[in-house]
């Protein structure tokens, strides 16, 4: 079982000390507030990739490092993150071969309902069904989806207009990273 190994690792860990390498305080060194992807090749490939260590950055991860709305939970962490914890700098890291490429919400719905899933009082639930698939909706394009994510980070009346807010892909195999939008540029103008 998972969680027994999880909690016979941890307690070895705890004893050995092992945490003394990872030391560090909430405030992120480096300023850096990062939106990612949750895809696992990222784990240990994004911080290692960018050279990030333990306590530069604050990390928000979700399907897709996608922001569709304002009031999206990602995009109050980076406002926390900015505003409490001293972040300075937002990047939007998205990635090619994404789960979230070509993902429709209609699709995973039905998905979901084979699997089990109450899909009628989801859909009950929700303002409308077109709203209540949306939900689920990917990207076609990662570079589109990074940028208008930026873009909407960048414009929220809560976000101070001299925080950077860049836009990057990066490739899950080799870690290579593609600008999308240079924030610098855009405080800049
Ligand atoms: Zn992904």
């Amino acid at each position: 079982m998972l969680l027994d190994d999880i909690l016979a690792h941890n307690q070895k860990f705890v004893e050995d000390k092992a945490y003394t390498p990872y030391e560090t305080d909430k405030f992120p060194s480096k300023k850096a507030v990062i939106l990612t992807c949750m895809d696992a090749r990222l784990l240990e490939l994004l911080p290692k990739a960018v050279n990030l260590k333990n306590g530069d950055a604050k990390i928000i991860q979700n399907a897709g490092a996608m922001l569709v709305d304002t009031s999206d939970s990602a995009m109050k962490s980076i406002l926390v993150a900015v505003h409490a914890l001293k972040g300075e700098e937002v990047f939007v890291i998205g990635h090619k071969d994404c789960g979230m490429h070509h993902l429709h919400g209609a699709d995973l719905l039905e998905q979901i309902g084979n699997q089990g899933g109450d899909v009628e009082t989801y859909m009950r639930q929700a303002e409308s069904e077109d709203v209540a698939n949306m939900w689920f909706n990917g990207f076609n394009s990662v570079e589109e989806s990074v940028e208008s994510s930026a873009s909407l980070i960048a414009n929220h009346p809560l976000l101070p207009r001299d925080v950077p807010v860049h836009a990057l892909v990066i490739d899950p195999a080799t870690g290579e990273l593609t600008t999308i939008r240079n924030g610098y540029e855009k405080t800049n103008n």
